[in-house]
């Protein structure tokens, strides 16, 4: 990052601080109703409506390797982009409240479609607590509490947990990432999520690794459906 960039990060951020009236995207002042991100902003956010298609490319990437209902995405993720600005900045800069602003967001969008209609329980992507502990908070919760809000289907952030802290996944092969997710999620109590439909919840979507770790364990001790949406795929 050469030092202009980081130069006007610093700036936003501390501009942020003493107006937190502005759209966290563009920095244009927010209108009443508006909260945290502009509506000029919003209607730019390149939606995916994979949750109105049957057999799309994200649910490919299920097939064949674990028993999945749907799989859908807000957003598509792009480098440089508005999506990946928001997204890091809910996962590296503390600012947890655009997870469950954009989770009611997408929530507006799913919410009515036979996507999320026999939806019973969101499950969001757990954390290690050490990570956990690091961050102060869970990113993927916060997407999962805006869904929640919206549909009124209740939350478990409990019944699902991470056993290992997963090393960095950057600059890894697919089938590495693979190998490095396999048994790092463990379900407490399986009679919970027997007999449930689940909405597995998080940040982005890539190889699909992560989420098919979080099925296999779920599947290993419960009955239960399981579907996945993310805030964003790349
Ligand atoms: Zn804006």
């Amino acid at each position: 990052m050469s030092f202009k960039t980081k130069a006007k990060e610093f700036l936003d951020d501390f501009i942020s601080l003493i107006f937190p009236n502005l759209c966290v995207c563009c920095n244009n002042n927010l209108l009443k109703g508006e909260d945290l991100i502009c509506i000029g902003c919003l209607l730019k956010l390149p939606k995916t409506n994979y949750h109105l298609e049957r057999d799309n490319i994200l649910e490919k990437k299920f097939w064949g390797k674990v028993d999945i209902q749907r799989v859908s995405s807000f957003l598509h993720y792009n480098k440089h982009s508005d999506v990946q600005f928001l997204l890091s900045k809910l996962k590296y800069k503390g600012q947890k409240e655009i997870g469950v602003v954009l989770g009611k967001y997408a929530a507006a969008d799913i919410a009515g479609s036979d996507f999320a209609n026999s939806v019973d329980l969101i499950v969001p992507v757990p954390l290690h607590r050490n990570r956990l502990k690091q961050r102060g908070y869970n990113q993927s919760l916060c997407i999962a509490q805006g869904l929640s809000e919206v549909t009124n289907i209740p939350i478990d952030h409990n019944n699902l947990y991470r056993t290992i802290e997963n090393p960095t996944q950057t600059n890894k092969s697919t089938y590495e990432r693979w190998k490095n997710t396999e048994g790092i999620f463990e379900l407490k109590n399986g009679n919970l999520f027997d007999n449930k439909h689940i909405l597995l919840v998080d940040d982005v979507l890539t190889t699909g690794s992560t989420m098919i770790a979080c099925i296999e364990a779920i599947k290993n001790k419960s009955n239960a459906k399981i579907s996945v949406f993310t805030l964003a795929s790349a």
